[in-house]
């Protein structure tokens, strides 16, 4: 049997995730088993326990643990949500939501990367995800509307697609800004049609292309 990393998972949640305020005993538990190095390249799997984002190829970002852990609560999955993810890349994110119980839809620009989540899916059995390459700004109009919105790729604007796509009382969390520069990490929340929008944190993503 190959080494699991277990150990690794959990310094990780020891040291990066509770000390910085996670607290949701789903998402930490999610976490700890969700084995995050099957995601990356082989040459990167020690790394993939690191405290930052990774690059793993055609401008493809594995993100950092805490802010996955970080976007994962805030948009508050629980089994039976349907939710709609841009920017499978890797296809971690997507597995940590399949993982507490939702129907994730995923999409991603890229074929490569997308052909190579769903790989990935399939061999560790996370059967709940459906993932297709397309472009994100158009979301998922057939599957629509969603109970939360992930947008793990920087948009300069809130796509308005996807806030017409996210369900009443649904929450989307997208990183918007400039290409390349500090974006800031917007929480949305439509209640009775309308929007209100916070903002989290100062971020860094890679740009979702149109
Ligand atoms: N959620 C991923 C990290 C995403 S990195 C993970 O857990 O690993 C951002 C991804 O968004 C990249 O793979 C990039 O190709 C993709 N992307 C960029 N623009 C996009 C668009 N317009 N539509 C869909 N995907 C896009």
């Amino acid at each position: 049997m190959s080494y699991d990393f277990q150990y690794e998972r959990n310094k990780m949640i020891d040291e990066q995730l509770i000390p910085r305020g996670i607290s949701s005993a789903t998402v930490l538990n999610a976490i700890q088993t969700v084995p995050r190095h099957a995601f990356v390249p082989q040459a990167a799997q020690i790394a993939a326990y690191f405290d930052g984002p990774i690059q793993i190829g055609f401008g493809q970002t594995i993100s950092q643990p805490y802010i996955v852990a970080y976007m994962t609560e805030q948009i508050e999955p629980a089994p039976g949500k349907k939710i709609l993810e841009i920017g499978t890349g890797s296809g971690y994110q997507a597995a940590i939501l399949s993982f507490l119980g939702c129907q994730v839809y995923t999409i991603e620009l890229i074929e490569e990367h997308s052909e190579n989540a769903k790989r990935i899916f399939t061999a560790l059995g996370y059967d709940n995800i459906i993932a297709r390459q397309g472009n994100g700004y158009a979301g998922w109009i057939e599957k629509a509307p969603f109970d939360a919105i992930i947008v793990t790729a920087a948009p300069e604007f809130i796509p308005p697609e996807l806030i017409s796509q996210l369900a009443n009382g649904g929450k989307m969390i997208v990183p918007v800004g400039k290409n390349h520069s500090v974006q800031s990490l917007l929480l949305l929340t439509k209640t009775d049609g309308e929007i209100k929008t916070e903002e989290l944190l100062p971020v860094r993503f890679v740009p979702m292309v149109e």
